[in-house]
């Protein structure tokens, strides 16, 4: 049995995973039909194990809640007793999601069905340096605006995530001490939104929420996967056995303040976060500004970079090749501890591919252990500016449809016993 593929065209997206056997409450059941819609009430038996009368008794409680969706019977009506064979899918549009991946100068808000699959989406420049009232009061209007789109209103969201390009505390949904993030940390992100919206918001870092995008629409059957962004700064989001790894406090993956030993062993320039020598000091897009900017180009912005380099500029393409062999390196100790079988590099700086990547493959493969590269998978992002709004979306749409959430909810509108 096969899965409706979602999310926007070009996308091959792999299926929500399917939930063990053996599976019992109404919001287990409703996993079993996020993953394989359509099903038939026999369908949920054979793969559940449940009693028929039980079955019937959860997809009516799952139809009430408007979570469920009656689809062509294949009986003809007024033929008798009995329920009429038909079969049953997840109701994705009984509200819709809202994400916005935010980055350093740009940020990408979408407006989702409830499978995660983006309907629509608005780029915007905005520079995150700002602070969160003004970046945020850029947010309303396009969620406003995507939402007109679509013919919905506030009260049809049932959730929304952002990703930012720094530390986050997911519990507090709050960036926190962040290097370039200026004004944002410990912000009450979750208060701005509910002024307008009465659902629950996640906030995720923005390389965990590309790997997630990458990871669950292209390589669902790589289990160890790494994403590294490569944008105004160096980030990694990693998928360990299949599940997002954030580490013990949500900083897992931050390659690019690990320390880059120069050619010549000096100290290297100092970094955005006060040590000198990090990765990104050397190969982010904002140190690439400023090389380039002390030879004496006119140049500003990590697009103006990527064009400098695409347009064979000696000194950009100087600096790509050394930032690909700085980020090589990194990238080979990484491989060696988590031995991923696929690394997918995006973000803006990895549309300088052949440069970038030269340095990145020559350094990983003979810097990395054998074992560890002998079946390794060096990409380019298949999403591309996309990645973590598309994360984005499907983790959010597993936030909120989780088995113990969708239970709970039901457990709340059926009123005390
Ligand atoms: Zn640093």
């Amino acid at each position: 049995m096969s899965t409706t593929p979602v999310g926007p065209p070009g996308a091959s997206y792999v299926a929500t995973p399917v939930p063990p056997a053996g599976i019992v409450g109404p919001g287990e059941l409703l996993a079993l039909f996020r993953a394989r819609s359509p099903l038939t009430r026999t369908d949920v038996m054979t793969l559940t194990g449940l009693s028929r009368s039980t079955v019937n008794q959860r997809i009516d409680l799952l139809i009430d809640a408007g979570l469920l969706v009656e689809r062509g019977p294949d009986v003809v009506p007024g033929r008798g007793r009995g329920r009429p064979a038909g079969s049953f899918a997840f109701n994705v549009e009984r509200g819709v999601l809202l994400v916005c991946d935010i980055g350093a100068t740009a940020l990408r808000a979408a407006i989702c069905d409830l499978s995660g699959r983006v309907l629509e989406d608005r780029p915007l420049v905005s520079d995150v340096t700002e602070g969160p009232e003004a970046v945020l009061a850029r947010v309303d209007p396009l969620f406003a605006e995507l939402l007109a789109a679509c013919g919905r209103s506030a009260a049809d969201v049932r959730g929304i995530a952002l990703s930012v390009p720094g530390p986050v505390d997911r519990e507090q949904a709050t960036v926190v001490s962040p290097p370039i993030m200026t004004g944002w940390d410990r912000f009450d992100i979750r208060g701005w939104f509910a002024r307008t919206y009465d659902c629950p918001l996640l906030l995720e870092k923005d390389a965990t929420a590309m790997a997630w995008g990458e990871y669950r629409t292209h390589y669902g059957e790589a289990d160890t996967f790494l994403m590294i962004k490569l944008g105004t700064g160096v980030g990694a989001g990693i998928i360990a056995g299949g599940r997002i790894h954030r580490g013990a406090d949500g900083a897992a993956g931050d390659i690019g303040h690990t320390q880059a030993t120069g050619e010549d062993g000096d100290v290297g320039p100092l970094c955005r976060c006060g040590n000198s020598g990090c990765v990104e000091a050397r190969a982010g897009g904002w140190a690439m500004i400023r090389d380039l900017a002390a030879a004496g180009r006119d140049v500003s912005t990590v697009d103006e970079v990527v064009e400098r380099i695409r347009t064979a500029d000696p000194v950009a393409v100087g600096l790509a090749r050394a930032a690909g062999r700085v980020l090589g390196v990194a990238l080979a100790e990484t491989v060696n501890i988590l031995n991923p079988r696929v690394v997918v590099v995006g973000g803006q700086l990895a549309e300088a591919e052949e440069q970038i990547f030269a340095g990145l493959r020559e350094m990983v493969y003979s810097r990395s252990l054998p074992l560890a590269t002998r079946r390794l998978e060096l990409r380019r992002s298949r999403l591309d500016e996309r990645a973590g709004s598309v994360g984005l979306a499907l983790l959010l749409a597993d936030h909120v449809f989780a088995p113990a959430t969708v239970d709970a909810v039901l457990a709340d509108s059926a009123g005390p016993a």
